[in-house]
């Protein structure tokens, strides 16, 4: 019988002494994505929540042990059969729940692995906020437009090029209540339709931001800001910067310009393209250094251009901020995703 471990009794963790008389078959991920939790000195996996594939490894072992094990992991488990991303089939325990006396001290770890978990945890998340079954978010789902501190934010995919590890939507529905989930993408008509109802000269600025990468749309980003832009209303990009690459053949910056996008928010995230890599997983190679042109490029087209970070441990914010202030940009160091700004 298979077992795949994920925590503590993985090779070289503290319990892995109960596994000695088992034999190690294979490093493998779960077939399906579920939610690695921190429940402080071992982890837990949460059936019911999709996030993240779990890292971890198969050993075969016997009924007896397996009963054994049972015994061990208590009443906080449940046991159950899955496919694993080899094919493979094996046992595997989850948590029936968040403990009641772990309410507060419990994180996701959005990547699956359990080495991964911070020690300050500021890239986990806590468990209330995952659980927390707003009653907002429920009423707003497909939200396209939304407020918040007197600006109007655009919510027009769910596409993007990037794979952060911190980014919000591995571990919420939305922001501020409303859920961005779209079932559809707005078309260009449901967008111009829904602002042309609303007082824009209410809001500092039209952002364009949201669950998703907006340059994936790049023509609807830019008909909207030319439609904004006559009629007097500031507009800011919210952007990881890949737009080149998501967008071949086409000098991105120059039309953003000639549309009239006031400015660009860009997510700098790294001090260095190893980081980089690591903590935002892009779709193209050589995504840093577009982002990096893509910043330069609106500086000396005089778009206003900020450079933002995500406060992880890894992220050395004052060479970031360094990278920012050389660049002529300006720099926003922000908690937890670089697309929901303030
Ligand atoms: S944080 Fe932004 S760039 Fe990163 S995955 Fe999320 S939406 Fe994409």
């Amino acid at each position: 019988m298979y077992l795949f471990v994920y925590g503590t009794l993985k090779r070289e963790s503290k319990n892995h002494y109960l596994l000695s008389s088992a034999t190690f078959v294979c490093k493998t991920r779960t077939g399906h994505k579920y939610t690695m939790v921190d429940l402080g000195n071992f982890p837990g996996v949460l059936y019911d929540r999709p996030i993240s594939l779990i890292t971890g490894e198969i050993y075969n072992i016997t009924n007896e042990l397996l009963c054994k094990l049972d015994d061990y992991e208590g009443e906080w488990y449940f046991r159950s059969e899955v496919e694993m991303e080899n094919g493979m089939t094996a046992q595997m325990y989850f948590l029936k729940e968040i403990p009641s006396l772990m309410k507060d001290k419990s994180f996701v770890i959005p990547s699956g692995i359990w080495e991964d978990k911070m020690k300050e945890n500021t890239m986990g998340v806590k468990e209330e906020i995952l659980y927390a079954k707003d009653e907002r978010s429920q009423r707003h789902k497909d939200t396209v437009a939304y407020e918040v501190h007197n600006n109007l934010y655009l919510n027009i995919t769910n596409q993007c090029s990037a794979s952060c590890t911190f980014c919000i939507r591995n571990i919420s529905d939305g922001v501020y209540g409303y859920n961005l989930w779209l079932s559809r993408e707005p078309s260009l008509e449901d967008i111009i339709s829904h602002l042309s109802k609303l007082n824009l000269k209410n809001y500092k600025e039209v952002v364009f931001t949201g669950f998703g990468e907006p340059t994936t749309r790049f023509s609807i980003v830019l008909r909207i800001t030319e439609w904004l832009h006559t009629q007097g209303i500031r507009v800011r990009l919210d952007t990881n910067g890949h737009a080149a690459l998501i967008n071949p053949g086409i000098k991105v910056v120059d039309e953003l310009k000639k549309a009239g996008m006031d400015a660009v928010s860009i997510s700098l995230n790294a001090q260095t393209e190893e980081l980089y890599e690591k903590l935002c997983r892009p779709f193209y190679p050589g995504s840093y250094q577009a982002m990096l042109t893509f910043a330069r490029e609106c500086i000396a087209a005089g778009i206003s251009t900020r450079l933002t970070v995500v406060k992880v441990p890894e992220v050395d914010i004052q060479a970031c901020e360094k990278i920012a202030e050389e660049m002529g940009a300006t720099f926003f160091a922000r908690t937890i995703s670089p697309h929901i700004r303030s």
